[in-house]
C-alpha cells in the first residue's frame, strides 16, 4: 500500500456531548494521488463531521478507526502536524486576525509546512540560510500563485479575513492551498454562507492546481460544484456510512433523482418524502 493515500478505516466518530452516539458509524475510504473524490449525502448524514473529524476539531471524538497518511495515523497528530504532512484542510468558518497581512500569514504556514514534522534544530523556518523561505523566493512564489488564481496583488497587504466577503475568504483558502502546495487537499463546501461566486472560485482553485501528486477529498452539497471539478469517484454518505460509490455519473443520477432510490437500494428505512431528498443544485444566487 503506497503511503502517498489517504487511507480512512472503519472511522467512527461521536460529538463531544455524547460520546456514546456514533454520528460516523464506520467510514472507509481510500483516496490515492491524482484523484479527486467527492462526498455527497443528504442533510445530516454526517459530511460536516467527517470533515471536522479529519480535521482534528475538538467537538468530536474518535470512537474507532483511524486515518492513515504517510505511515502515520494522523487522528493522533495535533492540526498543525497534519498540515506539515502535507495535508490542507481547508477551515470552513476562517477567524479574522486585524494586523496580520496575508502575506505575513501565508508565509508563517509555509515555513512551519517547510519545517517538517519534526523540527530539528538545523532548521529555523524564520531564518532564510537555516531552511526558511526567503523573501524574495517567498515574493515570486507569491506573485506565481497569485497570477495563477487570477488574484489583485493588492489582496496581499489586507489583514487576514477582515471584512472579507464569503468569496474572498475562498479566495484566501485557495491561496493558501496554492503556496503550500500540499499532496492531500481535503475541502469541506457546506451549505452555509457560500454563494455562487465562492463555489467557482473554490471550483477554478482546485482545477488550477490539480496535478498528479495531489489527492482531493471534496466534500459537498452541492451537484453544481461537481460541474466545475470533475470528481474521479462519487460518494454516498448516509445516516454515518457510505452506502454507494460511482463515478461522476452518480452526480449526475442524484441530481435527476435525489438520495431517495440510492438510499432504498442500500436497504436503508428512510422516513421521508422523495422530494425531502432531492439534491441541492446550488446556493442561491443572492445570499451574501
Ligand atoms: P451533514 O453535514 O451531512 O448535514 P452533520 O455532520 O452536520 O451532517 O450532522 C450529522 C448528525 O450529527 C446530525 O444529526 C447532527 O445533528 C449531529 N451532530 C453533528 N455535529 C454535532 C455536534 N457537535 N454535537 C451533537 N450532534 C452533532
Ligand atoms: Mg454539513
Amino acid at each position: 500500500m503506497s503511503d502517498q493515500q489517504l487511507v480512512i478505516r472503519d472511522l467512527r466518530v461521536a460529538p463531544i456531548a455524547d460520546p456514546t452516539r456514533d454520528i460516523l458509524k464506520g467510514i472507509d475510504l481510500t483516496v490515492g494521488q491524482g484523484e479527486v473524490h467527492a462526498i455527497m449525502g443528504p442533510n445530516g448524514s454526517g459530511k460536516t463531521t467527517l470533515a471536522y473529524a479529519l480535521m482534528g476539531h475538538p467537538a468530536y471524538v474518535i470512537t474507532g478507526g483511524e486515518v492513515r497518511w504517510k505511515g502515520r495515523n494522523i487522528l493522533e497528530l495535533s492540526a498543525d502536524k497534519r498540515a506539515r504532512l502535507g495535508l490542507f484542510l481547508a477551515f470552513q468558518y476562517p477567524t479574522a486576525i486585524p494586523g496580520l497581512s496575508v502575506a505575513s500569514f501565508v508565509r508563517s504556514a509555509l515555513n512551519a509546512r517547510r519545517a517538517g514534522l519534526d523540527r530539528t534544530t538545523e532548521i529555523d523556518p524564520t531564518d532564510p540560510i537555516r531552511g526558511g523561505i526567503s523573501m524574495g523566493d517567498f515574493r515570486r512564489k507569491m506573485r506565481e500563485k497569485m497570477a495563477l488564481l487570477k488574484m489583485d496583488e493588492a489582496f496581499a497587504a489586507r489583514y487576514v479575513n477582515d471584512g472579507f466577503s464569503g468569496g474572498e475568504k475562498k479566495r484566501l483558502e485557495m491561496l493558501q492551498m496554492a503556496v503550500l502546495e500540499p499532496e492531500m487537499a481535503i475541502l469541506d463546501e457546506t451549505d452555509s454562507g457560500l454563494d455562487i461566486d465562492a463555489l467557482r472560485i473554490v471550483a477554478e482553485g482546485v482545477n488550477a492546481m490539480l496535478n498528479p501528486n495531489m489527492g482531493v477529498l471534496l466534500i459537498t452539497h452541492y451537484q453544481r460544484l461537481l460541474n466545475y471539478i470533475t470528481p474521479d469517484f462519487v460518494h454516498v454518505l448516509a445516516m454515518g456510512r457510505i452506502v454507494k460509490t460511482g463515478g461522476r455519473e452518480l452526480a449526475l443520477q442524484l441530481e435527476e433523482s435525489g438520495y431517495g432510490p440510492v438510499l432504498r437500494a442500500a436497504g436503508l428505512d428512510i422516513a421521508v418524502p422523495d422530494d425531502a431528498l432531492r439534491v441541492p443544485v446550488e446556493p442561491a444566487e443572492a445570499a451574501r
